[in-house]
């Protein structure tokens, strides 16, 4: 009997990042790294810093590390941060990108659990480290980046002494593409971290997915200002995007405060860069004077953008931002709100305001609460299932059968599809307000409440009600010089929500709590009002 299906007759080539690091190393070998210190601009040429990834590999080695072993950071964005993404997974070890704003227990339980056997470190934030040093059950060996106090570490190497030690050049194994290359754990907005591992062939696969001029068209004639911490989700793909096609990657380590960045923008005129809604606010409010005119477009998500915000930045910096929509567990990105084609200019922001359209390669459909499949109608409301090459098929060590459906992840956001793949994200499943029995999109009112040029950060959490069961309590940050009334912000809404969505009690706090990703903690504010801890105005 003869086969029925025909065998293919292209190569098996492996899609490992060993073919990123190569590439950018000889195609691209005077692109550079810059890494700001605050006051100086240091600069390394991707041959230069290939070089000294090659020698970490070795030393990662005499140390002991062998495939398949977790090598944690606990790092800013700088130079020696990219040496560790290229060299730890090309050795076949895998990158564990530490959040160094985790909590102490929450830090010693990801260490732990991803079994790091060495740990790279910042001196500067080794005190955060020493913290947790006794808790470390699996870690043999720490080494320090730069001059601080290590004192807490116990014994350490210093990395520069280690790659002064080795000589050129590392002889990679070979590896096969579905291995592990990096481990993230979510942040636990709303629960315990979660540990994703994203493959080689993953991080390929979103790496060529973000120099599409379709996502967000990461090319050679890039700088690209990597705000977004590597150890968030991989900075959003970012370093490994950029040293594949030879953009220059700027890092701010740790000065990310609106009057350094611009700083730095001014100094190293960047062309694209991401961050979340709280950065480009602080921004937007503390350096309003900045020149941003070096950016051609600036990626923003992991929380609803707010449509002023874009339309500030449209109008103070004459900058565009995008928004897109993406999770650790989908690499992140998943979705971008590029302007559907034929679509009139004055009708751009409507599609822009949205969360965004699903990216070529990934699927997302939305599913009722006993998991039947809706529609994309664009009403229909249910939450977000997606699949795909670069999304999360499984958690590390953790089994959480109630994250997938049918080889779909769960995503925990609540929202609607328009039939040509757009998705509106109007809640996360844990922070959807009941009133009722009807939901009330939180994200919708904040939104809203943000375009009230009084209004410098609005939260919108679902607190009990007697009546309604649950009612939006607005948590309200004023801007600048102001003192907004309830009954006004109220008004100001009644025109642009349906008026059974109004929040009856406002509550007016100094800063929104956030995580340590600088998203709005909302179970932060549902405690301090069940506490009695705000003062709360009813109207
Ligand atoms: P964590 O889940 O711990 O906050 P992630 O960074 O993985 O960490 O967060 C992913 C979540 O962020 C998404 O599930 C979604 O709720 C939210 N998010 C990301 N981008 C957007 C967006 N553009 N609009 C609304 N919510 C977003």
């Amino acid at each position: 009997m003869t086969d029925l299906i025909t065998p293919s007759t292209m190569q098996d080539f492996p899609l490992t990042i060993q073919h990123l690091f190569g590439h950018g190393r000889t195609v691209h070998a005077d692109s550079r790294v810059v890494t700001y210190t605050g006051e100086t601009i240091r600069e390394a040429t991707f041959a230069q810093v290939a070089e000294r990834a090659d020698r970490l590999a070795g030393a990662l080695a005499r140390l002991g590390i062998r495939p398949g072993d977790r090598v944690g950071t606990f790092l800013w964005n700088n130079q020696e941060h990219m040496e560790a993404y290229l060299a730890i997974p090309c050795m076949g070890a895998v990158l564990h990108t530490l959040n160094i704003r985790l909590f102490p227990e929450q830090l010693a339980y990801v260490i732990n659990h991803g079994h790091d056997r060495v740990l790279l470190v910042d001196a500067s934030i080794a005190p955060l480290l020493a913290r947790v040093r006794d808790q470390l059950t699996t870690v043999e060996h720490i080494i320090v980046v730069g001059e601080g106090d290590t004192s807490g570490l116990g014994d350490i190497l210093d990395y520069e002494s280690l790659l002064a030690a080795e000589s050129e050049g590392f002889d990679y194994p070979e590896i096969n593409e579905r291995e592990a290359a990096a481990m993230c754990f979510t942040s636990g907005t709303t629960g315990h971290p979660k540990g994703v591992a994203y493959s080689h062939r993953s991080i390929w696969l979103h790496s060529a997915s973000t120099t599409s001029a379709q996502t967000i068209a990461i090319n050679q004639g890039d700088r690209l200002l990597v705000i977004v911490p590597m150890f968030h989700v991989m900075a959003w793909g970012m370093p490994y995007a950029g040293w594949w096609t030879g953009a220059d990657l700027i890092m701010p380590a740790q000065f990310l405060q609106a009057a350094p960045l611009a700083d730095l923008i001014a100094r190293t005129k960047p062309t694209f860069t991401g961050a979340v809604p709280t950065i480009l606010n602080d921004i937007l409010h503390n350096a309003a004077d900045a020149d941003l005119s070096s950016l051609r477009e600036i990626v923003c998500g992991g929380s609803a953008v707010p449509r002023s915000l874009m339309v500030a930045f449209d109008q103070t910096f004459g900058v565009r931002v995008t928004q897109a929509w993406g999770m650790t567990e989908t690499s992140p990105l998943a979705a971008i709100a590029s302007v559907p084609r034929g679509t009139a200019p004055e009708d751009e922001l409507d599609w822009r305001a949205r969360t965004g359209r699903v990216l070529p390669g990934v699927e997302i459909r939305i599913c009722d609460d006993a998991g039947a499949v809706l529609p994309w109608d664009g009403q229909a409301q249910g939450e977000i299932e997606i699949r795909g090459p670069w999304i999360t098929a499984s958690y590390y060590l953790d089994d959480a059968p109630e994250k997938f459906h049918d080889g779909w992840l769960r995503t925990g956001d609540v929202g609607s599809i328009e039939p040509n793949g757009f998705l509106q994200i109007s809640d996360r499943a844990k922070d959807v307000i009941k009133s009722g029995g009807e939901w009330i999109s939180s994200v919708d009112l904040e939104n809203e409440l943000m375009g009230h040029p009084a209004v410098r950060e609005a939260a919108v959490v679902g607190v009990p009600d007697e009546k309604w069961d649950e009612r939006p309590m607005a948590c309200i940050v004023a801007a600048e010089g102001t003192d907004p009334d309830p009954a006004e912000l109220r008004d100001y809404l009644a025109g642009r929500v349906a008026k059974w969505w109004l929040p009856e009690r406002w509550t007016f706090v100094d800063e929104v709590p956030k995580t340590s990703v600088g998203k709005f903690d909302k179970k932060v504010l549902r405690a301090r009002y069940a506490a009695d801890e705000l003062t709360v105005v009813e109207i």
